[in-house]
């Protein structure tokens, strides 16, 4: 086995190759940033040393897509892809299956605080046309997940993870451990805030209910943005809300409500330094809009998707 490495180490993801590959006496191939960024290098590289499992998120392999040279024909050892950490869209998985016939796509799932995935599904041809969502797999053996209540399609339960491989807990965060993690017959279990049901012993997931979303495969919680952009002089109110294409995030839009007598560049020049050395790189939004007032909708919140709306028409 061939293990292809692109996540950054600071990904759990890496975990998958590194240490598969440490555990079945497998070969590494290690990429840098710029090599996973340049597809025609990355190809060349797979294809030079004859890479057999591609690991990384469905954003990742979809940018592939687009690559003529992402075929079975130029890549002939390239037998497995293995997803995880966001949804793998049907289409995705259809393409590659198409582009590479004999190869298996592997959807697995798992937030960190159970790394690294608790669920695993073979995506082949029966199971895309089988099932109206795609599915994120069957528990591994040694742990358990149910969603609570017992979810259905209609109405999905909170996944709840139990087992050995569910963390202790956050550093230093009682409240939110005693709010996240419980236990179950003596095992660690963790609520997980994403939500699904199972159907033939599989489990679909469907989404989540609070602000956390996934941008390129990297989580973030929309609230910790939007702090970040309130804690800035001049700014009276502010909200980061994702700019999604289907169910995908394609970028993070904050917008502003400067106080009144402010200078609006001034105010997003303090808004982007800060931005840029209080977060990480992916979590900084791809765009700062200042509106006169938030739009809100009939249960008196703020209407995300009226501001998207409005700014998509700009
Ligand atoms: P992370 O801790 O960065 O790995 O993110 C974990 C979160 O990503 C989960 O709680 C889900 O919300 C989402 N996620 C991970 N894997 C999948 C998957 N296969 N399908 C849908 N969502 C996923």
């Amino acid at each position: 086995m061939f293990f292809i490495n692109q996540a950054p180490f600071s990904f759990d993801l890496s975990v998958y190759e590194l240490f598969t590959a440490l555990h079945l006496g497998g070969t590494l191939l290690l990429n840098d940033a710029a090599t996973c960024k340049d597809s025609q290098r990355f190809i060349s590289r797979i294809a030079h040393y004859g890479g057999s499992v591609w690991v990384s998120t469905p954003t990742f392999a979809y940018l592939y897509l687009t690559e003529p040279a992402f075929v079975a024909e130029t890549l002939p050892c390239l037998h497995s892809f293995l997803f995880c950490g966001e949804a793998l869209p049907k289409m995705t998985a259809q393409r590659l299956l198409d582009r590479f016939p004999t190869s298996r796509v592997l959807n697995t799932y798992g937030p960190t605080e159970a790394t690294v995935a608790t669920t695993l599904i073979d995506v082949t041809r029966d199971v895309l046309a089988q099932y109206p969502d795609m599915p994120v797999g069957y528990p591994k053996p040694e742990g358990n997940v149910r969603t609570t209540p017992d979810g259905t399609r209609d109405e999905p339960g909170e996944i709840e993870i139990i087992g050995p491989h569910v963390s202790i807990g956050y550093f230093n965060a009682p409240d939110l451990n005693a709010q996240k993690f419980f236990e179950v017959d003596g095992q660690r279990a963790f609520r997980t805030g994403d939500y699904g049901y199972f159907y033939d012993g599989i489990l679909f997931f469907n989404g989540r209910r609070d602000e956390q979303v996934k941008l390129n495969g990297f989580r973030i919680e929309l609230g910790d943005i939007t702090a970040q952009m309130l804690a800035v002089q001049g700014v009276a109110d502010a909200i980061a809300v994702p700019l999604k294409v289907g169910e995908a995030v394609k970028r993070i839009i904050g917008f502003v409500r400067a106080q009144p007598g402010s200078d609006n560049q001034l105010v997003r020049t303090e808004l982007l330094a800060r931005l840029k050395k209080e977060l990480p790189e992916y979590m900084v939004p791809g765009d700062i809009v200042f509106v006169d007032a938030f739009p809100v909708n009939t249960s008196h919140k703020t209407d995300r998707k009226a501001l998207i709306e409005g700014y998509l028409k700009r």
